[in-house]
C-alpha cells in the first residue's frame, strides 16, 4: 500500500461501498465465516507468530502462547458462541404515554473502521479488536506498529491471505501513515496506545466527529497491606510485573507498601525473583523466559529513568545492569523512593519496580488520588474492610484484589481505562459494542394514535390530557 493520501481515500470509498452494498445486509453466518477462517489461519500459524515475536523482542514462545495467541482464539470462540445473542434485536417496554408503538433496539454495524494498535502486544492488540469489529458487522482498516517489524509482516501477510481488501485491509507505517489516515471520514477509531497520542487521536476525530475507543496506559499502583500473604504477594508480583519484561499496560508501575512490612516482603520478592529468572545478571540474561527491551530508544529512556532516579535517591536492591547490544535491562527493584523521584513521575514501561511507603492506607489511596486515573490498581490485602475501602475511595479502569494483570483474560469483565487511561471498553461483548451502534427503532400504528391527544388546537379536552400526563410524572 502506497503512503499517498489518496490511496487511503480510494480505499475508504472502495470499503465503505462494499459496507453498504454488502456487509449491512449479509447474515450473522457470513460473519461468523471470516471469523472461522481467522481462527484457522492463527492455529496454523501459531509457530509463524512465535518466530515474529521471538525476532521482534525475544519474547518466549510460552509468553506469546500465554498472552498474543491464546487471547485472541478465546476471543473468536466467544463471538461464535455468542454472536446471535448480541445481535439479537431487543424489544424495549412501552410506556402508557406511548400506548401501541414496538420499541425496539437494533444492533447494527458502524460502517468503515480504523484499528490503530501498539507495539507492546503487537499481534493481540491488533487482532483482537479486529475480531470484535468482525463480529459486529463492519469493514476494517488495521494500522499495526512499526516498531515490531517482523510481527507487522506477518499481519500483513495473514490479512492478506484471509480476507478480502474491501472486507480488511491493512496499512503499513508509523507516524506519517497512521496521520494521513486519521484524516478520512472513519465510522469508528479504534485506538490502543499511549494517553499522548491518544489526544491526537481524539482531536483527529472530532474534525469528523467519529467515535472513539481509546485503550491508553498509565501509572498503575499496587497497594500492599500488612494483612497479606507475603509469600504469595511476592510471587504474584514479581510475575505481574516482569511479565513481557514490564512492558504492559497493566504492568503495576509502583508499589505502596505499608512501612512496618517492606523488609519482609523486600525479602520474598529478591527470593522469588531468583526462582523465576535466576541470580546473576548472565544467568537472568540467558533466561528465555525474559523478554528484551523493544529497541534501542526505550532502552535509552529507561536507561536514563533509571539513572535519574538513582541520582535522586532511589536504592537498588537487585538489577540496573545493562547490554546495550541486546536492548537487555535485569529487572531492577527500587527502594528509598519518593513521590519527587522521577520515577514516580510517568509510566516505567519496563522493568523497574519503585516502592514507596505509607503508614496509614488512607495516606496510599490520597497518593493514589493525587495521579491521574489509571488502567489499573492493584490492592494485596487479606481484610474485607480495606479492600472496600480502596475500591470506594479510589478509581480505575479496572481493579483485581490479591493479584495483577490477570483481570486482562477474564472475558466477560469490561476492559479500558477511566479519563487519562482510556474511553471505552473492550472484550468480548463489550467489545462487539464499541464497533456497534445501539439504533432506537419506535414503530407506530398505521392510523389513530394516542400521542394525537396532544396535537393543537388546544381545547378543553386536550388541556385536560396534557394536565393529567405531566401530573402523573
Ligand atoms: P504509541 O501511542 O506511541 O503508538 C501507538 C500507535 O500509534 C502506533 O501504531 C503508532 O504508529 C501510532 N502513532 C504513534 N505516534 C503517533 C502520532 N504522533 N500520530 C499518529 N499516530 C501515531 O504507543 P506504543 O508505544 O506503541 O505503546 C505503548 C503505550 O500503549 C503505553 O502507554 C501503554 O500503556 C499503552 N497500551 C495500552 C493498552 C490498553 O489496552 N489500554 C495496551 C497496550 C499498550
Amino acid at each position: 500500500m502506497s503512503t499517498a493520501d489518496n490511496d487511503y481515500t480510494q480505499l475508504f470509498k472502495i470499503q465503505q461501498q462494499h459496507f453498504l452494498n454488502v456487509l449491512k445486509k449479509e447474515r450473522l453466518f457470513a460473519r461468523k465465516e471470516r471469523l472461522l477462517k481467522l481462527k484457522k489461519w492463527i492455529k496454523q500459524n501459531q509457530d509463524a507468530i512465535k518466530l515474529a515475536l521471538y525476532n521482534d523482542f525475544n519474547k518466549s514462545p510460552q509468553e506469546v502462547a500465554i498472552s498474543e495467541i491464546k487471547p485472541v482464539i478465546s476471543e473468536i470462540n466467544q463471538a461464535l458462541k455468542e454472536l446471535r445473542n448480541w445481535a439479537k434485536t431487543e424489544r424495549v417496554k412501552t410506556p402508557l404515554t406511548l400506548f401501541g408503538t414496538k420499541g425496539s433496539i437494533v444492533k447494527e454495524a458502524k460502517g468503515v473502521c480504523l484499528i490503530i494498535a501498539p507495539w507492546n502486544f503487537p499481534f493481540m492488540l491488533a487482532v483482537g479488536p479486529l475480531v470484535s469489529a468482525i463480529a459486529a458487522g463492519n469493514s476494517v482498516v488495521l494500522k499495526p506498529s512499526e516498531i515490531t517489524p517482523n510481527t507487522e509482516l506477518l499481519l500483513i501477510k495473514m490479512v492478506k491471505e484471509i480476507f478480502s481488501p474491501k472486507e480488511v485491509s491493512i496499512v503499513k507505517g508509523g507516524i506519517e501513515e497512521t496521520q494521513n489516515l486519521l484524516k478520512l471520514p472513519w465510522n469508528h477509531i479504534f485506538f490502543t496506545g499511549s494517553p499522548q497520542v491518544g489526544k491526537i487521536i481524539m482531536q483527529s476525530a472530532a474534525k469528523h466527529l467519529t467515535s472513539v475507543t481509546l485503550e491508553l496506559g498509565g501509572r498503575n499502583a499496587v497497594v500492599v497491606t500488612k494483612n497479606t500473604n507475603f509469600k504469595s504477594t511476592a510471587k504474584k508480583l514479581i510475575w505481574g510485573k516482569f511479565f513481557n519484561n514490564g512492558q504492559s499496560c497493566i504492568s503495576p508501575n509502583y508499589l505502596l507498601v505499608e512501612e512496618s512490612i517492606k523488609d519482609k516482603l523486600i525479602t520474598e520478592l529478591k527470593f522469588e525473583f531468583v526462582e523465576m529468572y535466576g541470580n546473576y545478571a548472565d544467568e537472568i540474561k540467558k533466561n528465555p523466559s525474559l523478554a528484551r527491551i523493544v529497541n534501542a530508544k526505550h532502552f535509552d529512556r529507561l536507561k536514563a529513568l533509571l539513572d535519574k532516579s538513582i541520582e535522586a535517591g532511589g536504592k537498588v536492591v537487585f538489577g540496573n545492569q545493562f547490554d546495550a547490544e541486546e536492548n537487555f535491562i535485569s529487572p531492577t527493584l527500587l527502594d528509598n523512593i519518593n513521590i519527587e523521584n522521577p520515577i514516580f513521575q510517568e509510566e516505567i514501561f519496563g522493568p523497574i519496580l519503585p516502592i514507596i511507603t505509607y503508614k496509614k492506607l488512607q495516606e496510599a489511596i490520597k497518593l493514589i488520588n493525587s495521579n491521574e486515573s489509571a488502567l489499573a490498581l492493584y490492592i494485596f490485602s487479606n481484610s474485607k474492610k480495606e479492600q472496600q475501602q480502596f475500591i470506594k475511595e479510589t478509581t480505575a479502569g479496572t481493579t483485581v484484589i490479591n493479584d495483577t494483570t490477570i483481570q486482562f483474560t477474564h472475558p466477560n469483565l469490561p476492559f479500558g481505562g477511566v479519563g487519562n487511561s482510556g474511553l471505552g471498553k473492550a472484550h468480548g461483548h463489550f467489545g462487539y459494542l464499541e464497533f456497534t451502534n445501539k439504533r432506537a427503532v419506535l414503530k407506530q400504528r398505521k392510523k389513530h394514535t394516542t400521542s394525537q391527544l396532544i396535537y393543537p388546537k388546544y381545547n378543553w379536552f386536550k388541556k385536560i390530557i396534557i394536565k393529567l400526563i405531566t401530573w402523573f410524572e
